[in-house]
């Protein structure tokens, strides 16, 4: 049976509207709160930064490479994986123009979607319902002088905070950020991650140990399963 013929949708703002995708895939969620569930990720193509780590370099220009798919065709192949939690991610998922209404369109139809964003765009027409995971950044980046605390307005206890660190240098900045913003009090769960490769999962732990702050160890765990430079899982 084909289970997409017996699909029905709810009217989405997005149903021909077109975005650049990178890939839609079925995996084990690697990162979060949610780390461990199926989801199935929407990758979209485009980022307006350039983190020095970054582990999705062909994600980063929108390119006619890509898939153009419209929301409607994006539902549907979300839907064919029968799976009723999406993550948004990219690139950046907010990059492109009208993301925040695909995303919308995911939380009008009865998905559990999560965004994980450099947080760079407003999130100020974003549904509230759809769990944002604000990667805020580090010096170690060296992107971290596009941080957007304008929209720290627009966090709930249903969202997460993540940082990304490279070096004790980074630990450190990022524990006076969120003291200075005030962070902790504005979600439940704040993320710290090893840049993959390049600090010792051993090392960060015992930062966070010391610290006596309600961090959280966050390992990307799809990197763990398979092979770390996997594409699609
Ligand atoms: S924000 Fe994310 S996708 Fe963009 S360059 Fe940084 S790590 Fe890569």
């Amino acid at each position: 049976m084909n289970n997409t013929l017996l699909f029905v949708y709810k009217s989405m703002k997005t149903e021909n509207t077109k975005f650049n995708i990178s890939e839609i895939f079925y995996s084990i969620q690697g990162e979060g709160s949610r780390a461990g569930m199926p989801c199935v990720f929407i990758r979209l193509q485009g980022c307006n930064f350039r983190c020095d780590w970054c582990d999705t370099p062909y994600a980063l220009e929108s390119n006619d490479d890509a898939e153009w798919m419209t929301g409607a065709q994006i539902l549907e192949k979300v839907n064919s994986f029968e799976c009723d939690f999406v993550e948004f991610t990219g690139g950046e998922p907010l990059f492109q123009k009208d993301s925040v209404d695909l995303i919308n369109d995911f939380v009008d139809n009865g998905f559990l979607v999560a965004i994980e964003t450099n947080g760079y765009h407003t999130f100020e027409n974003l549904n509230s319902a759809a769990v944002k995971i604000m990667d805020i950044k580090c010096p170690g980046s060296r992107m971290q002088r596009f941080n957007n605390p304008d929209n720290f307005k627009y966090l709930t206890q249903n969202d997460e905070l993540k940082f990304v660190v490279l070096n004790k240098s980074d630990f450190d900045w990022a524990v006076n950020y969120i003291k200075e913003n005030d962070l902790f009090a504005k979600v439940s769960i704040v993320l710290f991650s090893p840049v993959f490769g390049k600090l010792e999962p051993v090392q960060l732990s015992e930062w966070i140990l010391e610290s006596h702050l309600p961090i959280r160890l966050q390992l990307q765990i799809h990197k763990f399963i398979w092979e770390p430079n996997t594409r699609g899982v």
